[in-house]
């Protein structure tokens, strides 16, 4: 089987062969393995739910792919609601002409994150479609994961909850994906640009481990974390300050930014997250999520605050020379295509 045909698309024998030797093999588990209409699982008292489809270009880039990014988007998603991350379904839209070898590589990536995310992929489906690219564009895939969490009854989330005086915690070195994807459309290079997809399920499990008191979680993707603090300050009516110096940004990605001129505030990320945590537990929180896999870089970056005028809040940056600027969220289109 070297490339993809319509006729895997087709439910009868092909497709039959491409579930054999493309996607059993690197799916199986006791649920999946029934090949049954829907996967039966056991199940929690409350479930977080979330779905999201993946489009980025190219595949496979410095640092990731498509398949990897299939999983981690999703998985974070659920995190970012507190929840334990359980199950995955995984849809794809294959392009007739797709190289088969390409499609295991995905493949093999999204069980290998699978397995590190510590979740099941119960259900799956496979279409394919008529490529439709130019001559110069290689027939290429979609992929949409959903999945499915569980939540601890004590715990709540959310960024209506943002109190003041809470703690805005950053992951992570910010920038990593964008830069990355960039890097790979404009044939720049550069080895220290990487992207950093990666699921962040033992940051957040420590943290409420560890009793810390989390009031909201949101991981720092497409929009950047200027879009996402908007999003906390106007859901809690709270200001968010955060103070430029202690931003972290790689130096490559902060050279590579300067040279585009690109805002690293609203650069995407796919294994990036932000919290804000009761002022009483910062300290013990960063700590933490230094500790934990993928979160060496965290920073306590900034504060909330409430507004003069309650119920206005806005989100302001404190530069390195004093001053004071509010940031609004990404507007237009950002990099298309990059997640
Ligand atoms: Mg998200």
């Amino acid at each position: 089987m070297n490339n993809i045909t319509l006729s895997h698309g087709s439910g009868g024998d092909a497709t039959s062969k491409l579930i054999e030797e493309v996607f059993r093999n690197e799916f199986h588990n006791e649920y999946l393995d029934r090949m049954e209409d829907s996967s039966v699982v056991p199940g929690g008292k409350r479930l977080a739910l979330t779905t999201d489809s993946f489009v980025v270009q190219p595949l496979i880039y410095d640092g990731g792919d498509i398949g990897r990014l299939s999983v981690c988007g999703t998985v974070n998603d659920i995190l970012m609601s507190g929840a334990e991350p359980k199950y995955l379904t995984a849809g794809f839209v294959l392009e007739e002409g797709l190289d088969t070898g390409l499609l295991k590589r995905i493949v093999h990536s999204m069980a290998e994150t699978a397995e590190e995310a510590g979740v099941r992929i119960v259900a799956g489906d496979t279409k394919v479609i008529e490529h439709k690219g130019g001559k110069d564009d290689n027939p290429g895939l979609i992929i949409n994961t959903a999945g499915v969490g569980f939540l601890n009854e004590k715990v709540n989330v959310g960024a209506s909850l943002i109190k003041e005086g809470d703690a805005v915690i950053l992951s992570g070195n910010i920038g990593d994906h964008h830069a990355a994807i960039m890097k790979e459309r404009l044939s720049i290079r550069n080895e220290k640009i990487k992207s950093d997809n990666a699921p962040l399920n033992e940051m957040v499990r420590r943290l409420f481990d560890n009793g810390i008191e989390v009031h909201a979680l949101r991981d720092v993707t497409r929009g950047g974390l200027g879009t996402v603090l908007n999003e906390f300050s106007k859901e809690s009516g709270q200001d968010i300050f955060i103070i430029e110096e202690k931003l972290p940004v790689s130096d490559a990605v902060r050279d590579f930014s300067a040279l585009l001129g690109l805002d690293i505030l609203y650069m995407g990320n796919e294994g990036k997250m932000v919290c804000t945590v009761a002022a009483k537990d910062k300290d013990k929180a960063v700590d933490i999520i230094r500790r934990s896999k993928y979160g060496e870089e965290a920073e306590i970056i900034g504060y909330a605050e409430s507004p003069v005028t309650a119920g206005e809040g806005k989100l302001i940056l404190k530069t390195g020379i004093g001053g004071e600027r509010i940031v609004g969220p990404l507007y237009g289109e950002g990099l298309p295509r990059i997640c």
